[in-house]
């Protein structure tokens, strides 16, 4: 017997030729896309514009699956931690992040993580696997399920051409979950062309941001076929500490990674987010602020710094800097030409937000049911 197609699982390209390969007609691959992300329907049989035929074929040849959170922990900010189950019993984590009139939500692209930063608690699972684009997306339509739920009802409205308006409840949405998402590229590019395609999901591409480890070979190709925002993950100003804390930084060093950036074709006042844990002792003194501004120079107007304050985790041996050391290292890359500092706030305290530590914290309570629970200051974003 040959798989069920999972009618999420594909871009609109991608759907419209799988169906194709069935010998229906490409047109109903639109009509299909559109049930399936614009009315959200469960069933083929509510997709009424289908002739009756039809509808039975796809029903027995086709699924929609739909993913439930199977746990869910709000702090008093707001902030929610999801915990979301897969068909395989595994499990990976979104976080909601209320702010105002924002809503973002922090999504995860693998389960665990390969790229092993000594200072990520997704690094010590190890990677179990990537998510296939449909696990992606329904982490957001968890998401908003819950919002709706809460009776957290304001919405946004996107969407244009031909696939008309839409509202929506999440109005950001960040790829620093669990994993490496252009470690997983397929799975990332066809989940954002879903989120952003007009008759899909509607988010703008500008509403989108990926974050990335630093994967250089991948960062143009992948910016070629959905054109989000794009985020990379510094986290040092030389290549010495770099490498130490980042094993990717042995294959494409700083060098490698600033080259790549200056060339990319960025339109408008976008601009790439550099991300920088700042872990005290490591990388937080003055002399690395001024050594990474200077790192800059040949980007500086192309990118934005994004400072985060480590989140202390057990097994892991650093430390937050103090909020002084933070503020000063700031200071010193807004003197030295960086145009553009931001200093993450934490967020979600006693949640366990920071990376995969939800995650992990659920499967140890499940096989030893030990419970650790090292919760410390928590942050936004992932
Ligand atoms: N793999 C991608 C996305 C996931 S990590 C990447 O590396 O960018 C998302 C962000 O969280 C990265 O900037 C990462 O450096 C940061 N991060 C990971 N663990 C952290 C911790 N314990 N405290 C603060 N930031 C952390």
């Amino acid at each position: 017997m040959t798989e069920r197609l999972n009618l999420k699982d594909h871009d609109r390209e991608q759907l419209r030729a799988a169906l194709a390969e069935r010998g229906v007609e490409s047109y109903r691959g639109d009509q299909v896309f559109r049930w399936v992300w614009r009315r959200g329907v469960e069933s083929v049989a509510e997709m009424t514009n289908l002739s009756k035929a039809l509808r039975e074929r796809l029903a027995s040849e086709t699924r929609l699956p739909r993913l439930e959170p199977s746990d869910q922990r709000r702090a008093a900010d707001g902030t929610t931690k999801l915990l979301v189950g897969l068909e395989d019993g595994r499990e990976v984590e979104s976080v909601l992040i209320p702010d105002g009139e924002r809503r973002t939500l922090c999504v995860s692209t693998q389960v665990g993580c390969a790229m092993g930063c000594t200072f990520c608690r997704t690094a010590t699972m190890g990677l179990t696997r990537n998510l296939s684009p449909w696990e992606i997306t329904e982490q957001v339509l968890i998401a908003e399920r819950i919002l709706t739920a809460r009776g957290d009802t304001r919405t946004i409205t996107m969407g244009r051409g031909k696939g008309g308006q839409v509202q929506r409840r999440l109005t950001n949405l960040v790829f620093m979950g669990m994993g490496e998402p252009l470690h997983n590229l397929e799975g990332t590019v066809t989940a954002c062309r879903i989120l952003t395609d007009p008759e899909g999901l509607a988010f703008p591409e500008r509403r989108i941001t990926v974050s990335t480890v630093g994967l250089a070979d991948r960062i143009a190709p992948f910016l070629e076929r959905t054109n989000v925002n794009l985020a990379v993950s510094l986290n040092a100003p030389d290549d010495e500490v770099r490498s130490r804390i980042m094993p990717v930084n042995k294959k494409f060093d700083m060098d490698a990674l600033l080259a790549v950036v200056r060339e990319l074709p960025l339109s408008g006042r976008r601009r790439v987010t550099f991300e920088y844990v700042l872990l005290a002792g490591e990388n937080d003194s003055e002399r690395q602020a001024r050594e990474l501004a200077r790192r800059l120079s040949g980007v500086a107007e192309k990118v934005k710094i994004n400072l985060i304050p480590y989140n202390p985790h057990e097994g892991a041996p650093f430390a937050r800097p103090s909020d002084e050391a933070v503020e000063r290292f700031r200071r010193l890359l807004l003197e030295r030409g960086v145009e553009k500092v931001m200093v993450r706030r934490p967020r979600g305290d006693r949640i366990l937000a920071a990376c995969g530590q939800l995650a992990l914290s659920s499967q140890s309570s499940a096989s030893q049911s030990s419970g650790s629970q090292s919760s410390g200051k928590d942050r936004s974003g992932s």
